[in-house]
């Protein structure tokens, strides 16, 4: 599933790419992913130009001309795949297809369909995105935003991290690979989590996302950036998926556990 690291590959990817690109015609084959009648996001969308595209949380956030902005979320699934002029389009499950002045063409491309495009005016773009948490690899986000996060919550720890309105584009791979470089067990209460942990886990956090744009993201199957590519991530996990492999610091087995409905992977003796 994507998160905040692979979204912003995406978007890296798609930057100087499609930004001053003007959408000729789009074709929507699957309309359950577009937001607003298909006649209407035809018309809305046909003949604006790309001003920008940026990452908010895990939603790729396209600017257009006329004040309107498209946002891509990629669900579990999806991909969001830019074809240069000329490119014989490369696709499996095409939904929306936008065709672009001189030819190139941009797919959102995705099997299971859990994925959603949106469009809207920049007005309400930003009420929703002034619904979401902070932006973890903002300089402003710092260890004190997130120890009074945590302070004020009994959820467990894991889950904390997941809610998207506590903290933005953070999934289930990076919160537990997080929580081990900060020792701290996924299931501990976040009122529990003390002065230096929640140091650690704002270090961690920060370290690990970071580290995962700098790999292209993760991809364990349908991942793609923009130009079809893997992400070059997944080899560096250290707990997430690792079940049985030895801990990288102390060499007890990592253990997977389930709750609130996804797998918590972690070392039993450097997570407490
Ligand atoms: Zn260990």
């Amino acid at each position: 599933v994507p998160e905040l690291p692979e979204v912003e590959t995406v978007v890296r990817g798609l930057v100087p790419r499609l930004s001053g690109h003007r959408i000729a015609s789009v074709v929507v084959h699957r309309p359950d992913i577009v937001d607003i009648p298909v006649r209407q996001f035809r018309s809305r969308l046909k003949d604006r130009t790309v001003n920008g595209v940026h990452r908010r949380a895990k939603y790729i956030v396209i600017d257009l001309d006329d004040d309107s902005i498209l946002t891509v979320h990629l669900g579990m699934t999806g991909k969001l795949l830019f074809f240069e002029a000329g490119q014989a389009p490369q696709t499996t499950h095409p939904a929306v297809r936008f065709r672009l002045t001189a030819g190139p063409m941009l797919v959102y491309d995705d099997v299971r369909r859990f994925g959603r495009i949106w469009w809207g005016r920049r007005s309400a773009w930003a009420e929703r995105s002034a619904r979401i948490g902070p932006e973890p690899l903002a300089r402003t986000f710092t260890w004190h935003t997130l120890f009074a996060g945590l302070q004020a919550s009994r959820a467990p720890t894991r889950s904390w991290l997941l809610d998207q309105r506590r903290i933005a584009g953070v999934g289930n791979i990076y919160a537990n690979e997080a929580l081990f470089l900060a020792g701290v067990h996924p299931s501990r209460p976040a009122c529990a989590v003390d002065e230096p942990e929640a140091r650690a886990l704002h270090a961690g956090l920060k370290r690990t996302l970071s580290n995962a744009i700098r790999g292209g993201g993760t991809t364990l199957n349908d991942y793609r950036d923009a130009t079809g590519a893997p992400g070059r991530y997944a080899s560096r996990l250290r707990v997430y998926g690792r079940d049985g492999d030895a801990c990288a610091v102390c060499a007890t087995a990592i253990e997977r556990t389930v709750f609130a409905g996804r797998s918590a992977f972690f070392c039993p003796a450097c997570q407490t």
